[in-house]
């Protein structure tokens, strides 16, 4: 068989937003596709109507510009592969559910609800399969004159797969190796409604897949039971030569404790497990996403690369590129994979410290605009080169240095008890004085001057610069002060000087 062109998907559910272990499936999907120089397609999988969630779609749209995932092919995305949209290929399933059906590896069950439902209560550990189909009401049982006059009287049915049982199926996955289960466990899986003319999950999924040219599967461990069942599905529609590679990613874990991730958990521990914000439309319940709590879509990447693979080292940084270069997917771990939020808080803070200044400033600039500050970008910009390696968002540059920007109204009353000494009032008046002689007031110059002063005078370092501290900054910490009031200049450091002298004395 010749080499194919790696083609990989990302196909979600519209049923609410998109989950932050989807966007790992996502992300690593993206990685395999870009390493194989291959295409990444992105299809919306909405036959199940009653699960349908106005504005998801939209949602996963969002979510991935704003992380700077690009798809090749899909839904808003276009491509030759189309529609990409199941709800939007009813056509294309009745075609191969009636090729299953013509070749007799599907049949039609006319059970309703309340008959399933008293054949659970009557045989226990019920399932539809080889060993129950003979005592159902479907095209196995009832004459085909029978069959033919249901359909036509509008009666709903489903159509469902014909699992032969006894057989070894071989899941061959590229993470977990040679799965294999026994058919005699899987039920005669529904794969078409007429009710909705709609096939089911499984059928689309393997219909598409086929049809798009999907050589990789890759998504979640939750998919892993369904496994065997798409194995056979290929095999009954005589695809077996072109089905895709299996590779059934780790489950991520609560950061504490036992099981999977859950939004529970986020909320509990105060962390997101959205990509952005989410206003569920039906509960009108709003859940924090990545985006809004601060996180830059960089550092988020690189954090959720690392939950569930790594590059054999330990190297922990990557770029995007970096990370398409190392990916390896048959490196990623079996065992689950504990979602430490944070060590994406780390990775935030380390992704601040990575960014030039004049972007972490660009960044800045409209919480200090919602603030009511208007400074001019080469102060921001001084002020974030001095201050972001002491935060972890750059929404919290506001706190750490607000004081650059407003000077202090109140000062801190534990501060001013602990370093507002008998004499402070008039060392500051002193020091003032000396600073407003100064023609240079650039840092070095001010050092210099000030310290000379202390020294010539036998005066206590400490203290000096602790009440200096106060006066500009209205409490006990913040950087270096000469690089505090070199940045505020010669006029304002004074001015707050001789406030704070007024209001302490
Ligand atoms: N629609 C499924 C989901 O929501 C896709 C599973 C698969 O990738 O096969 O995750």
């Amino acid at each position: 068989m010749a080499e194919r062109k790696v083609r990989v998907r990302f196909a979600p559910s519209p049923t609410g937003a998109l989950h932050i272990g989807g966007v790992r499936t996502a992300l690593y999907n993206y990685l395999f596709a870009r390493q194989h120089g291959g295409d990444l397609i992105f299809r919306i999988e909405d036959t199940d109507s009653s699960r349908f969630v106005p504005g998801a779609e939209e949602y996963i749209i969002e979510s991935f510009k704003w992380l700077g995932i690009k798809f090749d092919e899909g839904v808003s995305f276009g491509g030759d592969h189309g529609p990409y949209r199941q709800s939007e290929r009813r056509d294309i399933y009745k075609k191969y559910v009636r090729q299953l059906l013509d070749a007799g590896k599907a049949y039609i069950a006319f059970d309703t609800p309340a008959e399933l439902e008293a054949k659970r209560a009557e045989v226990p550990n019920f399932q539809y399969d080889a060993h129950t189909r003979g005592m159902m009401r479907n095209s196995f049982t009832l004459p085909k004159e029978e069959v033919d006059r249901l359909i036509a009287e509008g009666r709903q049915y489903v159509v469902r797969f014909k699992i032969e049982p006894n057989e070894d199926v071989h899941v061959n996955d590229l993470i977990r190796g040679d799965v294999v289960i026994n058919s005699s466990i899987l039920d005669d899986k529904v794969l078409y409604k007429s009710a909705d003319e709609l096939p089911t999950y499984h059928l689309a999924n393997i219909v598409d897949d086929h049809l798009m040219e999907v050589t990789h599967v890759i998504r979640g461990e939750e998919w892993l039971p369904s496994a065997p069942l798409h194995v056979l599905l290929y095999r009954a529609f005589g695809w077996a030569d072109t089905m895709p590679e299996f590779a059934h990613l780790p489950l991520l874990l609560k950061p504490d404790g036992k099981g999977k991730l859950s939004k529970r958990d986020g909320d509990r521990l105060g962390f997101p497990v959205f990509p952005l914000e989410w206003h569920d439309p039906k509960t009108g319940e709003v859940s924090s996403g990545f985006r809004e709590s601060g996180y830059l879509p960089e550092a988020v990447l690189n954090f959720l690369a690392l939950l569930g693979w790594n590059p054999g080292n330990d190297q922990e940084l990557m770029t995007l590129d970096e990370m398409v270069r190392l990916f390896d997917i048959r490196r990623c771990s079996k065992a689950g994979a504990r979602f430490d939020y944070v060590k994406g808080i780390w990775f935030n803070h380390e992704y601040i410290l990575k960014m030039s200044d004049e972007r972490v400033a660009e960044l800045f600039m409209p919480i200090l605009k919602e603030h009511g500050i208007d400074a001019p970008m080469d102060k921001v910009v001084t002020v974030v080169g001095m201050m972001k390696g002491r935060v972890n968002f750059v929404k919290e540059l506001w706190d750490t240095c607000k004081f650059f920007f407003v000077a202090p109204t109140e000062y801190d009353a534990k501060t001013v008890q602990k370093r507002w000494k008998e004499d402070s009032a008039e060392m500051m008046t002193r020091l003032a004085d000396l600073l407003e002689s100064l023609d240079d007031f650039s840092l070095e110059n001010q050092e210099r001057v000030v310290m000379k002063w202390i020294e010539d005078n036998g005066l206590h370092t400490g203290n000096i610069m602790n009440a200096f501290r106060l006066t500009l900054v209205g409490e006990g910490k913040g950087p270096h002060m000469f690089d505090i009031s070199s940045v505020l200049g010669k006029e304002e450091t004074i001015a707050r000087m001789r406030r704070a002298i007024e209001v302490l004395k």
